[in-house]
């Protein structure tokens, strides 16, 4: 008998579609005030918009280099020596990607085997456990435990082993707005040296930070052979749709990556490239006043939802809120977001879709505060009243 094969391949099979795309649709449905995904909903600087227009008429519209532009690469290079003493090659170290998502998703596939294990913080940012199963990469998950959302450095080792490739070190950390200490950042390198393991990182929100420091795990001792540094421009510069992202790495890892990364996107978007190259000049005053406005969002939405009762934990980096919502009585974290979208006019991403297993993050959910002042505001007015439509709907 002849077997009738699906015609989807098995690695599509594991993964949902993105929950956070998801709700982002269905608040757009219900026109509700999106705290689901997070992009800005303010302007992007007026100097990199220019300098986009500007590379546009000047005709850079062909395909850049594969791994990127050379004005790009040359400012990425200077930018990692003077803000965090990295020598970076941009010959043979860099590669810019079609965003940090890209980036990441290269790089796995770039130095991970089937079968190989890749550790991974959690909760985690939704996308690394559909790179993972692409990859053929089997996840090893470590908790960072509340209230601090610390990792245990003893469970940190036991989770390392023979066959362990990879660490996904993301610091600012999505969902849970913890930044890494140095402390905890030498633990996650002594494991790396002692079992020839690659820290793959995510600092895309490395500007976005109200405590402590953002340090590169790369720039601690014999790191700097054995890292791989994600980062890219849609956070700092407030252009998530211009998709441009970038890898550091040394010339072995760049290789293999650069083979990817050429093969599945050709590269980035050429004229964008330019922007980002310009836009990396504007220097400190622009990241300082970056970091200033976001705590001020972040103080914003935080208290509001104290006062809704939403028990939020104070991020020290990037842009978003978790919150516990048991006291609301929903034994489920999806029909609780979809209920609040409904009933509220707030959109957020249930805590589920950052854990491994649902149960984990069903008493959770995440708001972004990417946005303006006066959204915000009208967030807070609407979340104020979820106790009392808890009441009165269910
Ligand atoms: N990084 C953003 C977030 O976590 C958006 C990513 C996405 O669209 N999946 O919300």
């Amino acid at each position: 008998m002849q077997v009738v094969r699906g015609r989807l391949a098995r690695r599509t099979v594991g993964f949902t579609e993105s929950v956070i795309r998801e709700m982002t649709r269905l608040c757009a449905q219900r026109g509700g005030i999106n705290l689901a995904q997070g992009f800005p909903d303010f302007s992007a600087p007026a100097e990199i918009k220019e300098a986009a227009k500007r590379a546009i008429d000047a005709d850079v519209n062909q395909y850049a280099i594969t791994w990127g532009a050379p004005s790009l690469r040359r400012a990425l290079a200077a930018s990692y020596g003077d803000l965090y003493g990295m020598a970076v090659d941009p010959e043979t170290m860099l590669t810019v990607t079609c965003g940090a998502t890209e980036a990441m998703i290269s790089t796995l596939l770039a130095i991970v085997d089937p079968g190989d294990e890749v550790v991974v913080l959690e909760p985690f940012y939704e996308n690394y456990g559909p790179d993972a199963a692409i990859c053929g990469a089997v996840p090893v998950y470590v908790p960072l435990r509340p209230p601090e959302d610390a990792f245990d450095p003893d469970e940190l080792r036991r989770a390392f082993g023979p066959k362990t490739k990879a660490i996904i070190v993301n610091t600012p950390n999505n969902p849970t707005g913890r930044v890494l200490t140095s402390a905890e950042l030498e633990v996650i390198a002594d494991l790396c040296r002692e079992h020839d393991a690659v820290a793959i990182t995510d600092e895309i929100y490395e500007h976005i930070r109200y405590d402590g420091e953002h340090i590169p795990i790369a720039t601690l001792p014999g790191m700097a052979e054995r890292t791989v540094t994600i980062s890219g421009a849609s956070k700092t510069f407030s252009v998530t749709g211009w998709r441009v992202g970038w890898i550091v790495a040394p010339a072995e890892l760049t290789g293999g990556i650069r083979k990817v990364h050429d093969f599945v996107t050709v590269g980035a978007p050429a004229p964008l490239q330019e922007a980002i190259a310009a836009a990396l000049a504007m220097g400190p005053a622009y990241r300082e006043k970056l970091a200033r406005e976001y705590r001020a969002r972040r103080d914003l939405l935080h208290g509001a939802l104290t006062e809704a009762g939403f028990a939020p934990r104070l991020p020290e980096g990037a842009y978003y809120v978790l919150c516990d919502i048991s006291r609301f009585g929903f034994d489920d974290d999806t029909a609780f977001a979809h209920w609040l979208v409904r009933e509220v006019g707030v959109a957020g991403v249930p805590g589920s879709s950052f854990y491994s297993r649902r149960e984990l993050g069903k008493h959770l959910i995440r708001f972004t505060f990417c946005k303006t002042e006066g959204l915000l505001r009208e967030a807070g007015e609407r979340l104020r009243r979820t106790e009392e439509l808890v009441r009165s709907t269910r």
